[in-house]
């Protein structure tokens, strides 16, 4: 299906909304985009790197006309930016959001949405460790999948339409409702990453253990869990706070898997661990084989002597 829309409009134009600016421009996506965020100094650098064709930082102002508004915020922002555009969206404009929780998302914008738009939530389940305008690049969400979460009544045309826009931008598109979303997020990216902050944040504590050691010996694992633990401190607190139950639930199985571990390790029985370390191993190529990774060794990272 082919899209083109005569307005989208973005609003916060970090990582995932500068992203989306690339690739819209780049694909011919949209005849005008119009980029708002709340401070001048993120604006002012977005005109720099000419994400848009218009810049503001009034979202009410910014969805005037839009066909398509893409919310990019952190998940606790959404109800204070739905509440801003409301009364100012277009009849039959579609509003999604890019935000890594659904149900809250959802509660939050839904009841300020007018009936004569189409809401539909939605998240790209790709990024990075990085954050704001200067991040974002052209084919971030090429070969990735992205979730939507459609609501009961939810008018198939504008959800084709949403579907189409992803896949122009080379997505994979899913449906599922937001609570399942929630839960299934909840073990393959927001425990990730709080283990990661957890794990570096002790290493940080360790008194017995020099931090120049920590750093010095990193490339034995622990780097690896740096680049998630150098995600946003404002998207991952909001996350917490916003996927609470579904977090909750899965840190409480981690913990009680850890203790599992934790038990075989300390009587000694190998077959346990080898047998838990066979299937994990198993797992890794199942990622591999489905393309959402590549089959190099240590992430595919240059080494001394394959650079010459
Ligand atoms: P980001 O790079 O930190 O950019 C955030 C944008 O939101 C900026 O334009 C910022 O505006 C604006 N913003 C921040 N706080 C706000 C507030 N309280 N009210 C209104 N606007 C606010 O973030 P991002 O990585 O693009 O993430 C955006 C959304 O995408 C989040 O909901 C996140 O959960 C989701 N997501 C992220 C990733 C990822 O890997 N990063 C992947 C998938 C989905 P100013 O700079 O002007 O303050």
């Amino acid at each position: 299906m082919t899209v083109q829309f005569d307005r989208i409009t973005l609003i916060g134009i970090g990582l995932i909304g500068s992203s989306l600016a690339h690739d819209i421009k780049r694909l011919g996506l949209a005849k005008e985009v119009v980029v708002a965020t709340r401070s001048a100094e993120t604006l002012k650098r977005a005109e720099e790197l000419q994400l848009g064709d218009r810049y503001t930082t009034s979202s009410a102002e910014a969805v005037k006309d839009a066909d398509l508004v893409i919310v990019s915020v952190p998940v606790g922002a959404s109800e204070s930016v739905a509440k801003e555009i409301a009364s100012t969206l277009k009849h039959g404009a579609i509003v999604t959001d890019v935000g890594s929780t659904k149900a809250s998302v959802i509660a939050q914008m839904q009841p300020h949405m007018p009936d004569h738009v189409h809401f539909i939530a939605g998240h790209p389940i790709a990024g990075t460790e990085k954050s704001g305008p200067d991040a974002g690049f052209p084919g971030l969400f090429e070969g990735r999948w992205c979730i939507l979460t459609p609501l009961e009544g939810t008018d198939p045309v504008a959800l084709k339409t949403l579907r189409g826009f992803w896949e122009a931008l080379g997505s994979r598109v899913d449906e599922m409702d937001a609570q399942h979303h929630d839960k299934v997020l909840a073990i393959v990216s927001h425990l990730p990453h709080l283990i990661a902050y957890n794990i570096v944040g002790t290493a940080d504590d360790l008194e017995t253990v020099t931090e120049s050691e920590v750093i010095k010996y990193s490339a034995s694992g622990f780097r690896d869990f740096t680049r998630l633990a150098a995600s946003d401190p404002t998207m991952w607190r909001d996350v917490c706070l916003h996927n609470r139950d579904a977090i909750l639930e899965m840190l409480a199985r981690f913990s009680e898997d850890l203790a599992y571990l934790q038990r075989a390790i300390r009587w000694g029985e190998g077959d346990k661990i080898f047998e838990l370390f066979t299937r994990t191993r198993a797992i890794r190529r199942s990622i591999v084989q489905a393309g959402q990774d590549v089959d190099a060794p240590d992430f595919g990272r240059p080494h001394p002597l394959e650079k010459k």
